[in-house]
């Protein structure tokens, strides 16, 4: 029989009714002939309660301990859908990422897949049985639990479905599929057919919360194709596979927003070979992912540096950078956390001049200041005001015409 992995986000599951919904679409697979593992999600907002309670002990708990703590939610969920399939009479087992066979490097809170061993599962599948795996965490050599980032088991979704060689990768949400932007900001957003690997990448990193970016990664890797889809109905979804031609045609595919940045500029660098490097060596070894970089010149012999982190990462940076000042002799520091990104992503950017030049021109109507600006093949992004920008992602959105289907 083949195998179909199917994940079921937090919303999916997130009360007594939508368990049973859940069991029934398992089960309605297994009928129509497929082996069925199924990754689930914390229910509802379970792991941001966690969180919370973590820091009502603690602003910085141990991450192995916040680990231990925040893969408890999907072993709630795991269990209770394995008693509601049990239920229906069907056979049916639930296993923790580790007993999925997901091992990871020991970096806890953002831990990375380093292989899967999925023996248990295919055994477990031999016997007749639907697998319920927990998402979002995994197990490292030392035995000790990991979690995979916020929307992890995206990745646990799309990893096990490469190891498993699955028929199919079906994510199933609160929306069904996706949009040209986020529809709960932007009403007239458009559901995509289709789009590729290297743009849902792109919208998936600078911020469409839909997919967590490195399940999309692993997808292009593995060639997997994932069918993001609505749990809340039978419509069918987005396909996210491989390259496209009729995407290359759609000069831009999505517009995304971005809150979680936060913008560092050092004021008066000296200007001299290893400087740069020994910041961002410094931040890259506390595992601080640093995004769009600016340097300027000056008279004289200094430069100013700016760069973009995640507010996660505020407190240690403000720690880092306040030891490499005064080792290097900065200046001044200045940091903006109101800030945010508003993005475009389309793969037709790269033969159609002037996208960029059309984007700046829209924001530049409706007031709003550029920051800074980064660009790549087939994405261009602004730093604008935090406050401005909804009003950014619509005025862009209606821009380019992104809610009109395309007519080729
Ligand atoms: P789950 O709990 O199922 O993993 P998430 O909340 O992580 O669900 O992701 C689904 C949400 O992503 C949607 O409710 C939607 O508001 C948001 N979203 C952001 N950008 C997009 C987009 N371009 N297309 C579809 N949904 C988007
Ligand atoms: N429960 C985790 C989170 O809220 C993982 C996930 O939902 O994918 O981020
Ligand atoms: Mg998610």
């Amino acid at each position: 029989m083949p195998i179909l992995v199917q994940k079921y986000g937090g919303s999916s599951v997130a009360d007594v009714v939508r368990l049973k919904a859940v069991a029934q679409r398992i089960i309605q697979a297994k009928r129509s002939g497929y082996n069925v593992v199924a990754v689930v999600s914390a229910q509802g907002d379970t792991t941001d309660e966690l969180i919370t309670k973590a820091k009502e002990i603690s602003q910085s708990p141990p991450k192995r301990e916040l680990d231990m703590l925040l893969s408890t939610g999907e072993q709630i969920s795991i269990a209770l859908l394995a008693m509601a399939i049990a239920e229906e009479g069907h056979a049916v087992i639930s296993l923790t990422g580790a007993q999925g066979g997901i091992c990871t490097d020991s970096l806890y809170t953002r831990a990375k897949i380093l292989r899967v061993d999925p023996a248990r599962v295919k055994k477990e599948l031999s016997e007749g049985r639907i697998v319920i795996v927990a998402g979002f965490q995994g197990i490292n050599d030392m035995g000790d639990i990991t979690t995979l980032g916020r929307g992890g088991s995206d990745t646990t979704a799309v990893a096990l479905a490469a190891a498993l060689e699955a028929r199919a990768c079906e994510i199933y949400t609160d929306v069904d599929g996706v949009y040209t932007a986020d529809p709960r900001l932007v009403p007239t957003a458009r559901k995509l057919d289709e789009i590729s690997h290297g743009e849902m990448l792109e919208l998936a990193s600078l911020g469409a919360a839909i997919l967590q970016p490195r399940a999309v990664e692993l997808a292009a890797a593995w060639g997997v194709t994932i069918h993001v889809r609505s749990s809340f109905g039978e419509a069918l979804g987005t396909l996210v596979k491989g390259d496209d031609q009729m995407e290359k045609q759609r000069v831009v595919s999505g517009v995304t927003r971005d809150l979680n940045v936060v913008k560092v500029m050092l004021v008066d660098v000296p200007d001299r070979p290893g400087v740069a490097h020994e910041i961002f060596s410094a931040l890259a070894a506390e595992g601080i992912n640093v995004d769009m970089i600016v340097q300027t010149t000056k008279q004289g012999p200094v430069t100013d540096l700016l760069f973009t982190i995640c507010q996660d990462d505020y407190a240690l940076t403000r720690q880092l950078i306040g030891e490499l000042r005064e080792k290097l002799g900065i200046t001044n520091v200045l940091y903006n956390d109101r800030l945010a990104k508003v993005s475009i992503v389309g793969a037709g950017m790269m033969s159609n001049p002037g996208v960029a030049a059309a984007m700046f021109g829209t924001l530049a109507e409706h007031g709003i200041n550029i920051e800074v600006i980064s660009t790549s093949e087939i994405k261009v992004s602004c730093l604008i005001e935090a406050c401005k920008v909804e009003t950014a992602v619509k005025a862009i959105h209606d821009r380019f015409r992104l809610g009109e289907e395309l007519h080729v």
